[in-house]
């Protein structure tokens, strides 16, 4: 591949690639280990004339992350040299599902968190030992966001991501 012609400077495509980079390297407040991008946060990337905008979709309105993933991310972007400016906005729609987050961060989810998602048909598996006999322990989560089951098989304490 040839690069692009540069009459001045770094071409927005160019520039693209780098805040593609700078957003993904921003991680969720509550999973230090999991990117915005590996929970489907992410939903565009744009460069206009230097400037960067990026568009997220919040994984639960209300969440109290939410500030601080936007903050984040202008931070992140604003790091750039190559970046004019960064807007950061909220977009109504698509609605987030669990279904966007990558394999990638459910496995860390799962290994380092022990969070799961619930299935479509419902049902848990244990992240722990792969056990199907989790259980629902109560609707009160650490947040909103989260609810707490327990696995009867390994009896570790199990978050479930609604
Ligand atoms: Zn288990």
């Amino acid at each position: 591949m040839n690069a692009a012609p540069a009459s001045d400077g770094l071409t927005d495509g160019v520039l693209l690639d780098e805040v593609r980079a700078a957003v993904a390297s921003v991680a969720d407040p509550e999973y230090p280990g999991v990117s915005i991008v590996d929970l489907g946060l992410v939903e565009s990337v744009d460069v206009i004339d230097g400037a960067a905008i990026v568009g997220l979709i919040p994984t639960f309105s209300g969440c109290p992350a939410l500030d601080m993933i936007a903050a984040d991310v202008r931070t992140a972007v604003g790091a750039l040299s190559n970046a004019s400016a960064c807007d950061v906005h909220w977009l109504p729609g698509p609605v987030w599902s669990a279904e966007r987050i990558t394999a990638n961060g459910r496995n860390i989810l799962a290994n380092d968190y022990t969070v799961v998602l619930r299935r479509k048909d419902g049902g848990l598996q244990c992240p722990v030992c792969g056990s199907h006999g989790v259980t629902r322990q109560s609707l009160a989560g650490p947040t909103r966001c989260r609810e707490i089951a327990w696995c009867s098989a390994c009896r570790n304490p199990i978050e479930v991501m609604r």
